[in-house]
């Protein structure tokens, strides 16, 4: 996320020598201007930025430190409207959104994924309601994405969308749901129907927010329809979805100021994991090269459950980390997202986040080919790798479809991470991870570079 602008940022900045006078300034204000146009930020966005940040810097005195530290509260302000950031729970249960946006713009999907944020990260009881009972294809998809989710989906094709509506509402009251997203229908482009219809359900559901998907791909347009909606049924927050396309990030920096409606969520992939909160400092410190702790210990605490940590860890330092034992690993490694948004928010690591590009944890061929070897093992040898003898290994290669060699270099290379594991949980392994991760990072980010 924000690889384009942050490499850019990085680039201009990195390019001035300052000899600490009025044209250096107006030299890296230049740089600056023509990177935040390269990333698709509005021109008049840029234009009030860029002579912001070379007056502020004037008046505390120019220096690259003072450069910094300007563009960085320049950003985090024009990050910051009015109005809620991240998700905001209303001070009494249930909090009702209204979902809105246009056909294929991400909406339900997007649903899915803030039902699954508030599931697991925020631990709460999560309704979700379909509203959008023409399109009936609409309701199957709702449908397999609450299953796969785990969260309760209220949907009738027969019933009217007011009806439905009013029904859940009254049953999340009983039930002591905590949030209930409403899923509304979606139309190809903005038409009174659609906008009458979403009155009609605003009426009824008196929701805490009114959230608006915009596909961050259609760039400008996004802005311009969530202005649309905003007029036409006051919407309370913006949903960018499909970040990781290839948009360059610009459309995120200008929308808060240009929509006047604070940007809330970032969708950055396909899979339900893939949705970040929008919160201005953390998104300044990120773009800054100094990335994101607080969103990745977020994350991480939902995905890892403490006890079964020790449990592992202690398998671990034994020596008796099982198949089994990866093969739960790698299901609670799904639950943190891509590889390439956790990446985004280690320090330093932005630019190794776009090497990696789609890597997935899922569908990697070593993976895959571990996955089936381990499903044609017995449950004792999934328990003990020690069993394997050849002729196992030639019944699970069978087994599994794979050819033997490749069956062996699987368990070589499990056998190795089961080692190389169980050295850094050792005495030294905390120091010997912070060395490996020293070589990995290289250059670093501005936090670096500013104290050159
Ligand atoms: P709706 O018509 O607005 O409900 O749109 P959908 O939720 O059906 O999404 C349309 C398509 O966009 C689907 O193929 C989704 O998988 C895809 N999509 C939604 N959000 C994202 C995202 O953040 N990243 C990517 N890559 N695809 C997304």
């Amino acid at each position: 996320m924000f690889d384009t602008l942050t490499e850019s940022f990085r680039n201009t900045i990195g390019k001035i020598r300052f000899s600490d006078d009025n044209k250096a300034l107006s030299r890296a204000c230049d740089e600056l201007k023509k990177s935040l146009l390269n990333a698709d930020v509005h021109h008049k966005v840029v234009k009030n930025l860029v002579a912001s940040v070379e007056i502020k810097t004037k008046q505390l005195g120019i220096g690259k430190e003072n450069l910094l530290k300007v563009l960085n509260n320049e950003l985090t302000d024009l990050l910051t409207v009015t109005g809620n950031q991240g998700f905001v729970f209303a001070s009494k249960p249930p909090t009702v959104v209204l979902m809105s946006g246009l056909q294929g713009s991400g909406k339900t999907t997007t649903t899915g994924k803030l039902a699954y944020f508030l599931k697991e990260q925020k631990k709460k009881k999560v309704m979700v309601v379909a509203a959008d009972l023409q399109r009936l294809a609409a309701v199957e998809q709702l449908r397999q994405i609450t299953t796969q989710v785990g969260v309760e989906l209220v949907a009738d094709e027969n019933m009217k969308a007011e009806e439905i509506v009013k029904l859940a509402l009254a049953r999340a009251d009983k039930e002591l749901y905590d949030v209930v997203l409403i899923d509304t229908a979606g139309r190809l482009a903005i038409d009174d129907e659609l906008m009458s219809e979403l009155s009609r359900i605003k009426e009824i559901a008196a929701p805490d927010e009114i959230f608006y998907v915009a596909d961050s791909m259609t760039g400008q347009d996004a802005i311009k329809t969530a202005i649309t909606f905003k007029e036409k049924i006051g919407i309370s927050g913006v949903i960018l979805s499909k970040f990781d396309g290839d948009s360059k990030g610009g459309v995120a920096l200008g929308l808060a100021e240009q929509v006047g409606v604070p940007l809330r969520f970032i969708g950055n992939g396909e899979k339900m994991a893939d949705l970040e909160q929008f919160i201005p400092e953390r998104i300044v410190s990120r773009l800054m090269g100094a990335g994101d702790i607080a969103s990745l210990a977020e994350r991480t605490a939902a995905a890892i459950d403490p006890k079964e940590a020790k449990r592992v860890t202690q398998k671990i330092k034994k020596g008796t980390f099982s198949f089994n034992d990866f093969l739960e690993q790698l299901e609670s490694m799904k639950k943190l997202g891509s590889m390439k948004s956790l990446m985004g928010m280690i320090p330093g690591m932005g630019g190794m986040a776009k090497q990696l590009g789609e890597m997935d944890m899922d569908n990697s061929s070593e993976i895959r080919t571990i996955k089936s070897m381990i499903s044609s093992m017995t449950k004792k040898e999934r328990e003990d790798p020690s069993l394997l003898t050849n002729s196992r290994k030639r019944r699970i290669a069978l087994g599994a479809g794979l050819g033997q060699v490749e069956v062996n270099r699987a368990i070589k290379q499990f056998d190795s991470a089961a080692k190389m594991a169980k050295q850094l949980s050792g005495k030294n392994g905390m120091k010997q991870m912070q060395d490996m991760m020293k070589q990995m990072q290289g250059g670093g980010g501005f936090g670096q570079m500013g104290r050159r």
